[in-house]
């Protein structure tokens, strides 16, 4: 790594700072595990009780097939997962293109602290694609963006 660019990358007591600033943050907003129907259409997300609403609901209507609940953990998307049916949140790991998203997203919209679905997408941010590339990554570009990123939300808050 470059001398130049390791004095924007923020420090190691920042990032404990952050990450408890996000965690706190997010505290509020409740996440439920991600599950989908097997059998059914594998690209709807459901929480627990309306996947096996749903499960019921395909088996009664299609008796000759098997439909049953899935997921539930270890789950990851290209954005912020909700059930389909009732609206809830449900806890997926982001995929690096969804890390992208989001830090593209604040920083061109900006990022609020006392908004408790902003914190909870940088948490996932931070715990799915860490503050340091793995050796040889390609995707310094992202790295660079989340510091940048951090960097003025540290400044907004100081
Ligand atoms: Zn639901």
């Amino acid at each position: 790594m470059a001398e130049k660019t390791k004095e924007k990358y923020i420090t190691e007591p920042e990032r404990e700072w952050l990450e408890k600033i996000f965690s706190d943050g997010s505290e509020c907003v409740e996440e439920f595990p991600e599950h989908w129907v097997y059998g059914g259409d594998g690209g709807i997300s459901y929480c627990l009780e309306c996947c096996e609403k749903e499960a019921d609901k395909l088996s009664k209507k299609h008796p000759d097939e098997e439909f049953s609940v899935d997921g539930g953990c270890g789950t990851s998307g290209d954005s912020q997962a909700f059930c389909e049916s009732c609206g809830k949140l449900l806890n997926n790991d982001f995929t690096q293109y969804a890390c992208e998203t989001e830090v593209d997203h604040f920083l061109e919209h900006g990022f609020d602290f006392a908004c408790g679905d902003d914190c909870l997408s940088m948490s996932k941010v931070i715990s799915s694609a860490g503050w340091e590339p793995y050796p040889h990554d390609a995707n310094l570009g992202f790295y660079n963006s989340l510091h940048r990123l951090c960097r003025k939300i540290l400044e907004e808050t100081n």
